[in-house]
């Protein structure tokens, strides 16, 4: 718990409303979505932060960060709170900074837009397009996201099919940090070996006042959910698509049945036929143009949706894809969970067939193309019935058994099984935030070495 002295001079920063203390406001505002990991739920419950607090600028931020740094108190930073790995969870209690507040523009043209590090995806994605342009990739969390917590968060998601994952060269411009020291210092770190050091670690080498997003293009995209009447089937016209360098998309998403039964809204609009796995695909492409591809992978198009995603947001087919198909699995079935895998191009079916014969109703396939180093490849987020702890970590141990690599979302340790491990973070850490003060207990080699 803070000390009176250091609440109010927390408030003269920030003005008394954009500060709280009280109980339920930091329950609720210190947790992020981990609870989409039944394992993570029980180790994060009930780690709170003593004190929210909202800066408007990177003046009031810089005089927060001298605050916590003169008397040693952690920090965390915290965007949208979408983050499912509770990386995001003050686990040493302290200073809880939200971004909300600084959402400025700071300049948007076709190109690119350097946006504050609290302004909404959907924002920044609203701002682009108006001025010709769009972002290469979102996740689908787009409207909560914040842009700092997506390229620290986040990997990639809806536009890395075409334009690769966050870390791929020339995506983010550069990001603009304030490093935890007495006297905090303002950086822009704009090539590719510097970005290195704060793109998706979760926060915990600096703190990221701006963003500068690459754009692409603004195009007029169309939506498709086409059905097949077995797994195999999609898997076999979700590869055709995606490896087909002629065909611009923006998303290629394999979901085996039942998966498609728990998207009710698109059950109501009768785009997921009864029993039939669903490829959705978003390309340039008019229904008319694209109903020679459908008719080549023996698809049946059960849904589209025209472009005008810029007018209103209302309802898009992406809404039910990359993590947000977990989202709707868990509200059909609470006992449902996930997995994160990478798979190799060549064997795909062969493996997943390997799966389904181990663990049948168990596992059921859930794929997302996307680009890395150049190339399109499958990414995985199966969508698993949750039984024990043993039971899932089993799971992923015959993954890894037949060569399918597990990135798992149920630790929240970013250093845990080296799945985004980059050997560039601890010595970042430990020049801009020497105190280990940023976020601290989700590094687990810092942990043991302290
Ligand atoms: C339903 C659902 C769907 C998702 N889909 C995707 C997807 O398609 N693709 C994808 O990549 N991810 C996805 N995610 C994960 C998450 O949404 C993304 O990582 C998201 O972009 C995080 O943004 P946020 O603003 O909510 O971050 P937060 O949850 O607020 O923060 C995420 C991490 O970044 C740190 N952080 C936040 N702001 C700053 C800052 N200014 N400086 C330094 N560190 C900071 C936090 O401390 C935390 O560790 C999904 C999550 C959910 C729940």
């Amino acid at each position: 718990v803070l000390s009176n002295d250091i609440v109010t001079e927390l408030k003269e920063i920030v003005g008394s409303d954009n500060i709280t203390t009280e109980d339920a406001a930091l329950q609720s505002g210190s947790k992020d979505c981990y609870y989409f990991s039944p394992v993570l739920t029980p180790e994060l419950d009930g780690k709170y932060a003593d004190v929210i607090i909202k800066p408007a600028n990177k003046h009031e931020l810089k005089a927060i960060i001298k605050t916590a740094v003169a008397n040693g108190i952690p920090i965390t930073p915290r965007g949208g709170g979408t983050g499912n790995y509770g990386q995001g969870v003050p686990m040493s209690g302290g200073i809880m900074i939200n971004t909300k507040r600084m959402n400025q523009s700071i300049e948007i043209t076709a190109e690119h837009a350097a946006v504050e590090c609290g302004m909404s995806l959907w924002h920044v994605e609203k701002a682009a397009r108006s001025q010709g342009g769009e972002l290469k990739m979102f996740p689908s969390t787009i409207t909560t996201s914040s842009a700092a917590g997506f390229i620290t968060g986040g990997s990639g998601g809806i536009g890395s099919i075409h334009s690769g994952l966050l870390a791929e060269p020339g995506n983010i411009l550069s990001a603009t940090i304030m490093t935890i020291e007495p006297e905090p210092q303002e950086l822009v770190l704009d090539t590719p070996k510097k970005l290195k050091k704060v793109l998706h670690n979760c926060g915990l080498t600096a703190f990221v006042t701006e963003v500068d997003f690459a754009l692409s293009p603004k195009t007029d995209w169309h939506q498709y959910v086409i059905s097949f009447d077995t797994l195999e089937q999609a898997v076999t016209a979700a590869e055709q698509l995606a490896y087909d360098d002629d065909l611009y998309k923006r998303l290629c998403s394999v979901l085996e049945w039942p998966i498609p039964s728990y998207f009710k809204p698109l059950v109501k609009r009768d785009a997921c036929p009864d029993g039939k796995s669903a490829v959705f695909l978003i390309t340039d492409l008019t229904p008319e143009l694209v109903a020679p591809y459908i008719e080549k992978i023996n698809g049946t198009l059960s849904y589209h949706l025209a472009p005008g995603a810029d007018d209103v947001r209302g309802f898009q087919i992406y809404d039910f894809t990359w993590n947000h198909t977990t989202l709707w699995a868990m509200k059909a079935d609470e006992s449902l969970t996930y997995l994160q895998e990478i798979h190799e191009s060549e064997g795909l079916l062969e493996k997943l067939k390997q799966v389904k014969a181990k663990f049948n109703d168990d596992v059921s396939i859930h794929l997302e193309f996307l680009k890395t180093g150049g190339i399109v490849r499958p990414g995985g987020l199966s969508v698993v019935k949750f039984k024990s702890k043993e039971q899932l970590f089993s799971i992923i141990d015959y993954f890894e058994s037949i060569g399918i690599r597990v990135s798992s979302p149920h630790t929240h340790y970013i250093d845990y099984d080296v799945r985004w491990y980059n050997p560039d973070f601890i010595p970042a850490k430990q020049e801009w935030d020497p105190n280990s003060l940023l976020n601290p207990g989700h590094f687990k080699a810092l942990e043991e070495s302290a």
